[in-house]
């Protein structure tokens, strides 16, 4: 099999090649600005990476389209603080250049697996969200957090609509906040502008202050990577088709848990890490409003848990790997990173 993966440099785009290259003999081929985090694949036979950006390197990615066998199209924006201070580039990348992705597919026909989010569910105040019946709940167009939300869920409804029409073999993922090493950068966590694992490392090894928005009530379901990469390549694999024309939450709901939790875990995981034992001093958790943390535009999601039935039942997987472990992991990995 060969399969491309557009954004391959990402957070997944990273850990599924690795897999690939570790478990199968497929081949990837793979587009991205940067292959920081290709170390573990870079040079392998298999592994073929051109540096080049989905908005420019047209002709490489339509000529893939056309040779491979399955597109991951992983190119996305995907940080609040991004939404707020940059609506238009993502919807322009999240939404029109993807569109662009899916379109070929379509006139190739070539299957598809594309990364929706658990965003798309937005405020919904089920207890947990279902796929195929849970509704989507956004804020008033001035609270331009939901441009991320509401993109994705457009491109979910022209996909869904190409597939209705026969004609486009695709598969819809929700992730729901997939953590693990290579995440997103300590860097950009210095702006505030990483997800909240990464920002409370971030703070954690800076001993800057950990900021709990609007207290930390608010919750996620958070999955650790491997989990999120074992149903994924379940996905790839696609075996009696059953993954066809299915939209599938990927996420862990025995991991819920409020964001305050979160950061009294990963503070006590690091006062125990052998590496930071005996620092004179560590970060305090603080209390930030949403307003100055993020901007008047932002609005919170409160709960956040999956329904993972349909992935049980059609892909026969299910998350594994419990809260404290994933933290643990990805402590570790941030810290040897460093
Ligand atoms: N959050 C926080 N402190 C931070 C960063 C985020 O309290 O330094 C909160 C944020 O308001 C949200 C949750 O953590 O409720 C998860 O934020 P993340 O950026 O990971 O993305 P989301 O799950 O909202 O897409």
């Amino acid at each position: 099999m060969k399969v491309l993966i557009i954004g391959v440099n990402g957070f997944i785009g990273s850990h599924i090649s690795q897999r690939i290259m570790e478990d199968t003999d497929w081949e990837v081929f793979g587009m991205d600005l940067r292959d920081d985090k290709l170390g573990h694949v870079l040079g392998k036979p298999r592994f073929h990476f051109v540096e080049g950006d989905i908005a420019i390197n047209k002709e490489w990615i339509e000529y893939h389209i056309k040779k491979c066998d399955v597109v991951l199209p992983l190119v996305a924006i995907a940080t609040p603080k991004t939404y707020i201070e940059d609506p238009l580039a993502v919807f322009q990348l999240d939404f029109e250049e993807n569109l662009k992705i899916i379109r070929q597919c379509v006139q190739y026909r070539k299957r598809v697996i594309f990364p929706s989010t658990s965003e798309v569910y937005g405020m919904c105040t089920d207890a947990c969200f279902d796929e195929d019946t849970s509704n989507f709940v956004l804020g008033p167009i001035k609270k331009q957090r939901w441009i991320y939300s509401c993109s994705k869920q457009l491109l979910d409804r022209v996909i869904w609509a190409y597939g209705e029409q026969g004609a486009l073999d695709f598969t819809l993922i929700r992730p729901f906040n997939w953590i693990g090493p290579r995440l997103d950068s300590l860097e950009t966590a210095k702006e505030g502008s990483s997800r909240v694992v990464t920002q409370f490392i971030a703070a954690l090894v800076y001993k800057e202050p950990i900021v709990l928005v609007d207290g930390g009530a608010q919750s996620r379901s958070f999955t650790y990577i491997d989990d999120g990469i074992n149903a994924l390549m379940r996905i790839i694999r696609n075996e009696g088709g059953k993954a066809s024309g299915q939209i599938f939450n990927l996420g862990n709901p025995a991991n819920n848990c409020t964001i305050k939790d979160l950061a009294e875990k990963l503070l006590k995981l690091f006062q125990n890490h052998p590496d930071h034992r005996n620092d004179e001093g560590f970060s305090k958790i603080i209390i930030q409003d949403a307003k100055s943390f993020y901007g008047e535009s932002y609005q919170d999601i409160y709960t956040r848990v999956p329904s993972i039935e349909k992935a049980k039942k059609l892909l026969a997987w299910e998350p594994r790997v419990g809260l404290d472990d994933a933290l643990q992991r990805t402590l570790n990995a941030f810290l040897e990173e460093l």
